[in-house]
């Protein structure tokens, strides 16, 4: 009759790391471009645009639906003519299509230690990096929290340099009153399953300048002449012209089918992440972990990510017992990120070893995020809860 015991996790489900809340507008809104059979790039991406050119209060004239933030970053950079030759500043502290992206490009990634409080890029390495080569820095809000934008900017203005932002965790980040992806040259968003609002796959790209948001358009659809897309339309067929040698990276309406309808929720979202992430401070405290930083007053942080500091000798464990306890306990984790010079290929590539920049191998090799989604129940967040204080304090 033991049906209790170390054995037993604290749920019989295992509660999967990220997973979006799909509801029942978005399902209908496939269903409908379904039987409309217009899968493809037509109005719903047009809305999806315009609504989220509304969102973050710019011109529709200003934003770009492309298929992943990855292709956002990539085609972002072209605009800004960036190509072989070229460096570009970034983070350790990011996921590979940040600085895949770079390389995608032609140009060569340079990186810039993180700050280990804030976890984002720190402006004073940003400085210390700088040739004549360099062209952009690309800076990453990380988990949501702004970077320092006013140092950051003014460094790109003392030194003639684009500014791309990588706002993959920060569709809701705000600095100083600024919305993510506003105060750069240009700003990159993700709509991956995992990430705050969801199309499936799917990424928009904000630039300050009308004409680069064109080059974009081109650019994303094969090099092909503006509003190519309605070629097809009930307007009459109408010829294009190849003018580059562009990607496909245009947004489908069914993946805007999804992001329109989680784009009028964004808000509802972020206040549940936020009583979670709330709640996930409140009872993990003086459990010899590190949490996240508080967010900064007069800043709005996104709450992508609630990402644990796991060091064995504050809490008696490592960061990959950790995981693999709460894998046990039937709770996803995530580990957001070792830090970029900890992959084969770059090392190889680059010759950078981790040792180079110790904040981020640090915050690489100690991080763990916990769940952190709108989808979670109250049962959710208190089983996380639960396993970790089992894990932690048997
Ligand atoms: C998810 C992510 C990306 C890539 O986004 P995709 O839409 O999957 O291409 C880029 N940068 C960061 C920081 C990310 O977290």
């Amino acid at each position: 009759m033991t049906t209790k015991g170390p054995l037993k996790p604290v749920r019989d489900d295992f509660l999967i790391f990220g997973s979006p809340r799909i509801e029942d507008d978005e399902i209908n809104e496939v269903v409908a471009s379904l039987r409309s059979g217009w899968l493809g790039t037509g109005p719903k991406v047009a809305r999806f645009e315009h609504d989220f050119a509304r969102y973050k209060g710019i011109e529709d004239t200003n934003v770009a639906a492309v298929n992943s933030c990855t292709a956002a970053l990539h085609i972002s950079m072209i605009a800004a003519g960036i190509g072989p030759g070229d460096e570009v500043i970034t983070t350790p502290m990011t996921f590979c299509a940040t600085v895949n992206a770079i390389i995608h490009s032609g140009a060569t990634p340079v990186l810039a230690d993180i700050d280990r409080n804030t976890l984002n890029i720190d402006p004073e390495r940003i400085e210390a990096v700088i040739t004549p080569k360099t062209r952009a820095i690309l800076p990453v809000h990380f988990a949501g929290r702004p970077c320092d934008m006013d140092a950051i900017m003014a460094i790109a203005d003392r030194n003639g340099l684009k500014v791309i932002e990588d706002c993959a965790h920060a569709i809701e980040t705000e600095y100083k009153g600024k919305k993510a992806g506003t105060m750069g040259d240009f700003g990159c968003f993700s709509f991956y399953v995992t990430k705050n609002i969801v199309t499936g796959e799917g990424g928009m790209v904000l630039a300050r300048e009308q004409e680069n948001i064109d080059r974009i358009k081109v650019l994303a659809l094969h090099g092909m002449s503006k509003d190519a897309w309605k070629r097809f339309s009930d307007e009459g067929y109408k010829h294009y012209q190849v003018t580059e040698c562009g990607f496909k990276y245009n947004m489908m309406d069914l993946q805007a089918a999804i992001g329109i309808h989680q784009l009028e929720r964004i808000e509802n979202y972020w206040k549940r992440r936020k009583s979670i992430w709330d709640n996930y401070t409140s009872q993990l405290s003086d459990m010899g972990i590190t949490l996240p930083a508080p967010p900064e007053s007069g800043n709005r942080h996104a709450l992508h990510l609630y990402t644990l500091m796991i060091d064995k000798k504050c809490c008696g464990i490592n960061r990959d017992e950790f995981l693999i306890g709460m894998t046990e306990q039937n709770i996803g984790i995530g580990v957001h990120y070792m830090s970029i010079p900890e992959h084969p290929y770059y090392q190889a590539r680059f010759g950078w070893s981790p040792e180079d920049y110790p904040n981020a191998m640090k915050t690489g090799r100690e991080t763990a995020s916990i769940p952190l989604s709108a989808a979670m129940s109250d049962k959710d967040v208190n089983d996380v809860i639960t396993a970790i204080k089992k894990i932690l304090c048997p």
